[in-house]
């Protein structure tokens, strides 16, 4: 265990926000962990877990232990001919784990690729992109209790997970740290290749495209309209995609046919946030060192020395506008890591 003191957390996070975290280690193993923990509990800190930092908004300083898991590894069990139970420590990087998967034969995550941060934060918010979440996919995880400090398998109707949620994000934040996920995939390629973005830059035969194909092809469109956070900081989307229903949903037609919408169950349709911030005036705008980015309205970005404070002023101000133009309150889907 080597527990660094006054650690900046500036590369450890894609906003590149200055913060320093008072005590920092990183762990590659339950028993490293738990001397952690133990140690942290001694000293009367609270614990915080950091992965890649790419959905976290860190404040300027931190008064606890950053425990941020390095676990590795990728075991492999056949479970019959066409599926495989796939477990993979938290610490590897995720697209690396995509690549992985795609490379040897198991498919359903290839929608998933170049999504930034660690396989242990998958769950967190239920990663998501192109039609697939990793809901879809995961089997089971285990995590360490940091209140009972007993390693625990969540299954997958125990992680709770909803759109961009699970109760390791609400209910549970803060209290478990992933240590490996356990993702059951098929040998046997089937993609889905229903947005239209992705089926646009497979041409003609997107049905017919195979697994390293659409991969290929997400990557290939990410790489062009997302800003990479180490040129232009980032948390990429800063709002989720808000769920309205019907009857909201049609007022608001009325008066801006043009509002792009997709059904969200019988009821509902979920409205997307960066045609809501654009409409609201805020694409492309900057208020100090904090910009919403000119290509992609959901994407706040830290074009300076910007620290959390201002980044969340930019954010309340787009809410506000956004809710007193639709009456839509926007969600941040980044958190304040605290
Ligand atoms: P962090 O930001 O370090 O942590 C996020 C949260 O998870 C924190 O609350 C942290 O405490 C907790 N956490 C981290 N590791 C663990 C662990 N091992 N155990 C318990 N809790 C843990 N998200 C999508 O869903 N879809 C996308 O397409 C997508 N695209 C993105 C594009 C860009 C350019 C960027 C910057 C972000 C994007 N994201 C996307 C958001 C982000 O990449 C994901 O949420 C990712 O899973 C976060 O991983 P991380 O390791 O960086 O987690
Ligand atoms: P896009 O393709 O321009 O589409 C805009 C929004 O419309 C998306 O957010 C998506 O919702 C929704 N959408 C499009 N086609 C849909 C369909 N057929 N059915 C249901 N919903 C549909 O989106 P983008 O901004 O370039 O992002 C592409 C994908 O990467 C999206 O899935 C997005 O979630 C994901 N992404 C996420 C983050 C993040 O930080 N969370 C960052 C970058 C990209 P959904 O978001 O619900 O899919």
């Amino acid at each position: 265990m080597h527990i660094e003191t006054n650690k900046s957390l500036a590369d450890f996070n894609t906003l590149a926000l200055a913060s320093t975290a008072r005590f920092f280690v990183s762990v590659d193993s339950l028993e490293s962990l738990r001397e952690s923990v133990v140690w942290a509990e001694s000293q009367n800190l609270d614990v915080l877990v950091l992965g890649g930092g790419s959905n976290v908004i860190l404040p300027g300083s931190i008064n606890a232990l950053v425990i941020h898991p390095t676990v590795k590894g990728i075991d492999l069990e056949k479970v019959n001919e066409d599926d495989v139970l796939v477990t993979v420590g938290a610490g590897e990087g995720w697209h690396y784990f995509v690549s992985y998967c795609v490379e040897h034969g198991f498919f359903g995550l290839e929608n998933l690729a170049l999504i930034p941060g660690s396989c242990g934060a998958a769950p967190v918010q239920n990663i998501g992109a192109y039609g697939v979440e990793v809901k879809d996919l995961i089997h089971s995880l285990s995590a360490f209790d940091l209140e009972t400090q007993s390693l625990r398998t969540f299954s997958n109707s125990e992680c709770g997970f909803a759109y961009r949620e699970s109760v390791f994000k609400n209910q549970h934040k803060g209290r478990y740290v992933i240590l490996h996920v356990v993702f059951r995939l098929s040998t046997v390629p089937k993609v889905n290749v229903l947005y239209p973005a992705l089926s646009a830059a497979l041409g003609g035969n997107s049905h017919g495209a195979t697994p390293k194909q659409v991969m290929d092809a997400v990557i290939g469109i990410r790489s062009k309209k997302l800003p990479d956070p180490s040129r232009v900081p980032n948390a990429g989307s800063f709002f989720k995609n808000p769920i309205i229903s019907i009857e909201h949903y049609i007022a608001i037609k009325e008066t801006y046919p043009d509002i792009p919408a997709y059904d969200a169950g019988a009821a509902h349709k979920k409205v997307a946030a960066a045609w809501l911030i654009e409409s609201a005036g805020w694409k492309g705008r900057a208020v100090g060192d904090v910009e919403i980015h000119p290509e992609h309205a959901l994407v706040l970005t830290n074009c300076g020395q910007a620290d959390a404070d201002d980044i969340f002023a930019v954010a309340q101000n787009i809410q506000a506008d956004v809710f007193s133009k639709f009456g839509i309150q926007l969600e941040m889907e980044p958190q304040l890591f605290c």
